[in-house]
């Protein structure tokens, strides 16, 4: 009888192949098989790694953000020029000097009181005649 008839048969973790293991921890059939698996959980860590990084992005691109920015700030202007009141005019140049940015809005005239309003949030501008504008100011933002 050979030696080896005495050492357990194990199948190989990757292929499966039948094997005499000549150690009781060795797992695969061949050096071959050994170095696939390796290389088939680097694989695995390296997927594993790269999904995480992906989560741990932000979840908005960098122009929402943006225009997110433009949109608080320009309320922070309307609100800073109301000055505690809930209705004042001004001079629209004014308005502008001060970094508003008539471009980005939340909503528009939307409901029939506020005809004519542009409103970043519960705050609203509307442009009247001389150059000069109404800011306005709503218990809080309407959504309809
Ligand atoms: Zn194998």
């Amino acid at each position: 009888m050979e030696t080896t008839d005495l050492l357990p048969v194990k199948n190989c973790a990757l292929c499966g192949t039948e094997f005499r293991a000549g150690r009781k921890d060795k797992k695969y059939c061949s050096d071959a098989c050994k170095s696939e698996a390796g290389n088939i959980r680097d694989r695995e860590k390296r997927e594993a790694g790269k999904q995480q990084t992906e989560a741990q992005q932000p979840s908005l691109p960098a122009f929402i953000e943006t225009i997110q920015q433009i949109l608080i700030k320009n309320r922070e202007l309307l609100d800073t020029c109301l000055d505690g009141l809930d209705i004042r005019r001004m001079e629209k140049r004014d308005l502008e000097g001060r970094g508003f940015n008539f471009k980005y809005i939340t909503s528009q005239a939307p409901t029939l009181e506020d005809r004519g309003y542009c409103f970043c949030y519960e705050l609203g501008y509307k442009e009247v005649e001389n150059d000069r504008i109404v800011i306005v100011r709503r218990e809080r933002e309407v959504i309809c």
